[in-house]
Formats: structure tokens, sequence, C-alpha cells
């Protein structure tokens, strides 16, 4: 089969921008000041493989149990209080939210920071139908100024200096070029404040479902989320089906995790439970409060015997940071809602397989995304399965196809291996592998002669 478009556009950008001096030098130092934190944060733990192994075997129990627990879930929540809506695809969540606002005749919404509207590609559904959709989280809302995705799951502008920011605040908003990050985020705030105030409706994420409390848990650094969930008369959350947690004390184990791989803060600022909407008595709170509960092939990804594990992520970014490949490229050339290791894994079964699967090739396979896993995700074993998978179901091109047979037949055979001296062989590999290669290095001799050759003459040395 031939490549798919978007692989050939994975090629193009990667290959640009990993020869780009300023974007390497900004990601370097934000990932700089990320590890130094993270490593301070991780102390918080006594024995941090014991916490890892227990919310490894947590999670996934979870996932393998998801029918159970989403279940309980759903009585909790609708006992608080709350509605479900149990939503299949993209299309079913999106038609649910535009109707929600339509019956609401709602002009205006807050966002806080959540990757699932962004798989869902909300701001651009709703911008349709001439809703404003105003981003609160101050890293999404410079991304949305920018006209641009989140870079990153965790940080969606780590790919801009202050610098840049404050030069998109000077054309956007006329500020002086010269605001510091202080001023820029002042600025900021005072006009989101009015839009907290006005908006109809807030639409948030979801950090962990807690079904034996029918709760939701945002985990979050700025206040905004609690804003976004508690000013406007409806709160839409939005979550995967995944996001399940048993027990509300769970979150004594994934609260510290999250944060200390996420951010490297032992603790995020504002932690909330939400139980469904503001009872009689309560001072604040929505009036109403929707759960959308989206598959969006969640489903597919269940089925798959090994790479389900990876519906255990629990969204902390960690992986993004140590990926050698993700350093180099950055978080745009993947253009998928979910980059980096995690995103390699999961987005060919949660997407199209055969236009996504590249991306599962896109690794150095070292396992730095296996270790920093704070669930114990075998991130690099997983990107292995969704190879076998694409090789199984043909999806490879006939260029590839011929070099695996050639090499095959070469390597099957000690005697055809040794029918060629060294030289012969150098000049065959170059010749396979130039292209991956890649036209800015030199493919260095593997080896000057054969290893029969190498092998005679070092025992003639040891007579
Ligand atoms: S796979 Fe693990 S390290 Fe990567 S984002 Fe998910 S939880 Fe974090």
């Amino acid at each position: 089969m031939e490549i798919s478009s978007e692989h050939r556009i994975f090629l193009k950008k990667a290959e640009k921008i990993a020869f780009d001096k300023e974007h390497r030098a900004k990601i370097k130092f934000n990932i700089g000041r990320y590890d130094v934190a993270v490593k301070k944060g991780k102390t918080i733990f006594r024995n941090l493989d014991d916490a890892r192994n227990r919310a490894g075997y947590v999670k996934y129990k979870a996932v393998n149990e998801l029918e159970k627990y989403l279940i309980q879930f759903e009585t909790n929540f609708v006992n608080n209080g709350g509605k479900i809506i149990w939503a299949k695809t993209e299309a079913e969540a999106i038609k649910e939210i535009q109707k929600l606002l339509k019956e609401r005749k709602v002009k205006s919404v807050v966002k806080s920071k959540s990757m699932i509207t962004e798989e869902l590609e909300l701001n651009r559904a709703l911008e349709k139908k001439k809703i404003e959709v105003t981003e609160t989280d101050l890293g999404e809302f410079i991304v949305q100024q920018a006209g641009q995705k989140p870079y990153h799951i965790v940080t969606p502008a780590m790919h801009l200096s202050k610098e840049d920011i404050a030069e998109l605040y000077h054309k956007k908003f006329d500020t002086p070029e010269s605001l510091n990050p202080t001023e820029l985020t002042n600025y900021t705030r005072e006009l989101l404040r009015e839009k907290f105030v006005s908006a109809d409706v807030g639409i948030s994420g979801v950090n962990f479902l807690i079904a034996d409390m029918g709760a939701i848990a945002v985990t979050e650094n700025e206040g905004n989320g609690l804003m976004s969930m508690s000013f406007p008369k409806l709160h839409i959350a939005i979550a995967g089906i995944e996001k399940i947690l048993p027990r509300l004390e769970d979150l004594d184990l994934f609260w510290p995790l999250l944060s200390t791989h996420g951010t490297g803060q032992q603790l995020t600022a504002y932690k909330s439970i939400i139980s469904g909407p503001r009872k009689a008595g309560e001072i604040d709170g929505p009036e109403e409060m929707v759960l959308i509960l989206l598959d969006n092939s969640r489903t597919n990804l269940l089925s798959k015997e090994r790479q389900r594990q990876a519906l255990s992520c629990i969204k902390c970014g960690a992986c993004l940071n140590v990926c050698p490949v993700y350093k180099n490229i950055g978080g745009h050339t993947y253009n998928t809602t979910y980059s980096g290791p995690i995103g390699a894994v999961i987005t060919p079964h949660l997407k199209d397989f055969a236009t996504y699967k590249h991306l599962s090739f896109a690794s150095s396979l070292c396992g730095a995304c296996t270790e920093v896993c704070p669930v114990g995700i075998p991130l690099h074993e997983l990107l292995l399965f969704n190879r076998k998978e694409a090789i199984d179901k043909g999806y490879y091109t006939y260029f590839e196809k011929k070099t695996n047979d050639i090499s095959t037949f070469a390597l099957s055979s000690r005697k055809r291996l040794d029918m060629t001296g060294g030289g012969l062989k150098n000049f065959a590999l170059k010749l396979m592998v130039k292209k991956a290669w890649g036209p800015r290095r030199e493919l260095p001799v593997m080896a000057p002669k054969s290893f029969a050759q190498m092998w005679k003459e070092m025992s003639e040395e040891d007579k």
C-alpha cells in the first residue's frame, strides 16, 4: 500500500522542525525546567515504585472492569442530581452539546483546559453555530489567540517563549510589546473575569470519574476550572469512559502521581470533586450538570488484548517530556490530539489505523517513556504491538516488503551470509536503509570485514 497523506505530512514537518534551532532551544528550556521540578516533586513519595505499581494495578483493573464501574458511577451520579449522556462517537457528542446549548439559547461558553474537547474539535463546532467560546486556562487561551492547537497535553503553549507571547498579545490586544509574564497573566485575568461572569455555560474536562461517589475530579492550577464549573448556570463536563477510578480514596494516590509527573508539583493548587449540580441550601454551583461520557473508539482500543493497557493513561504528559522523538519534532508535527509516545500508541486505534499507524514507527524504542510512566504502561512494547498489527494487516509499502524479503532470505542462512565479503554487505545495507537514514547523515561503515573473516583472524592470532 501507499503511505498515507498524514504520514507524508508527518515526515515533511518532522524533517523541517528537527533542524529548527530556535524551536529546539525553547523546548529544551521548558523541558529543562520541568525536569528540575519533577525531581524535587517526586521526593514526596517514600517509595515511588510501590506507588506506581499500586496505581498501575488499580487503574488497569478498572479498565478491565469498565462496565461494572461505569454503571456504578452512572447510578451514583444520577442520584446526586446529575444527568448523563452516553456518546458513542465524536459526532454524537457534538450533536448533544449543540442541542443542550440551543435549547437554552446560549451565546457564550467558558471552557477550562480539556484534551477531550480538542479531540472533538468542539470550539470549531460551536463557533460554527455562532457561539463564542473562551478558553480560560492561560496556556489554552494563548494557543487559542494564536489560532493553534495545544502543543502538549499538559502545557499547551510549551513551544512559545515569553517574548512570543508578548508579541502575540501586542498584535491581538494592542498591549505594549514589552509586557513581562506577570503583566501578561494579569492582563489575561482581567479579560477573563468578565467572560466568567457573563457566560451562559461552563464546559470542562474530567481527570477522574469516581465510581463509588458518582463524582468527577478535576485538578488544575489557576482556579479557572473551578470558576468555569461553578459560575454559569449549566456545567457540561466531558469525559472519556476510561477515566474511571473505583473509589474516592484512590485520589490519595492518583492526585500526587498526576501532579508530580505532570508539572513537578507535589499537588496542584486546586483540586475539585463535583458530585452534581447545586443542592438546596448550597450557595454556589451550577443549576444543572450534564456529563457526556464519550467512547469515540475507546472500546476499539479496549478490544485489543495488549494495547488496551494504554487506557490506564492518566494524561500526565511525562512520556512526552522524556521522548527523544517528541523533543526533536515537537507536538504539532503529530497533527493529532494526543502526541508523543502515548499518542503514538492510542491514535491509530482511536482514529483510522491505516492512516495513523506510522506514528508507532516514529520511535527509537529506547523505553524512556515506559520508565517514567506513573501507571506503568509499557509504552515501547505497545508500540511494537502496533507495528506488528500494521504488518499483519498488510500496511506496508512495496519497497518495505522487498527489503524485508531480501533481508530474510540473506539472514536466514549462514552459508548465504558468508558468500559475500564485508564491502558488499555494507554496500547492500547502505542501499536498503539510505532513504530512512536521511540525506544529512553518512551511514557509518558497519564492519570492514565479514564476521567469519574477523573470527578466523582472531583465532589465528590466539594460536
Ligand atoms: S502514558 Fe503514562 S507517562 Fe504518558 S501521559 Fe499517560 S500516564 Fe503519563
